[in-house]
């Protein structure tokens, strides 16, 4: 095979706040919420995380440090998990990000990739695209995908890398 050369294309919506609908706006203001509970004494950088179910629900988490540091959890994968252990059965169709350090950060903070890997798997678990929201104060990113945060993932199925490029090129 020779070589070639790709782009991986990951397409992200950007706007500012006052353009999010008024239901987006209410999971905005839960991830808020849930950023001001976090504990985060050794990073001081407290971060929420509101999924919303595809009933509506929604389910919040912080980031939890621990002074062992690995021990603890993004705000993402506590949100996520949560979601999964209390709702098995009901898919996950968004997840609202929200970052603070002395007031809302205003640039939209991404999601680190080891909580990529987990929307991820959310995604593929319940066949259901899950739409992300990195909420700053001055500036909103929206992605219609897990898939698109996390081009050639891992995943047990082999086969998937080959949807992969096949769908996008
Ligand atoms: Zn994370």
């Amino acid at each position: 095979m020779a070589k070639e050369e790709y782009a991986i294309h990951i397409p992200i919506q950007q706007y500012h706040p006052n353009e999010l609908t008024d239901i987006e706006r209410i999971w905005v203001d839960e991830a808020i919420a849930a950023a001001k509970k976090a504990y985060a004494p050794y990073s001081r950088f407290q971060v929420g995380a509101a999924v919303v179910l595809a009933d509506g629900q929604i389910v919040t988490g912080s980031n939890q440090e621990n002074a062992a540091y690995p021990s603890g959890l993004c705000a993402e994968r506590v949100a996520l998990f949560y979601a999964g252990a209390r709702y098995p059965d009901i898919p996950v169709k968004a997840i609202v990000i929200v970052a603070c350090r002395d007031g809302i950060i205003q640039k939209p903070t991404a999601p680190c990739g080891a909580c990529r890997q987990v929307m991820l798997e959310t995604e593929r678990r319940y066949r259901h695209q899950i739409q992300i929201i990195l909420y700053g104060s001055d500036t909103v990113y929206e992605i219609a995908s897990a898939e698109s945060l996390l081009p050639l993932a891992f995943d047990a199925d082999l086969r998937s890398n080959e949807q992969f490029f096949a769908i996008n090129n």
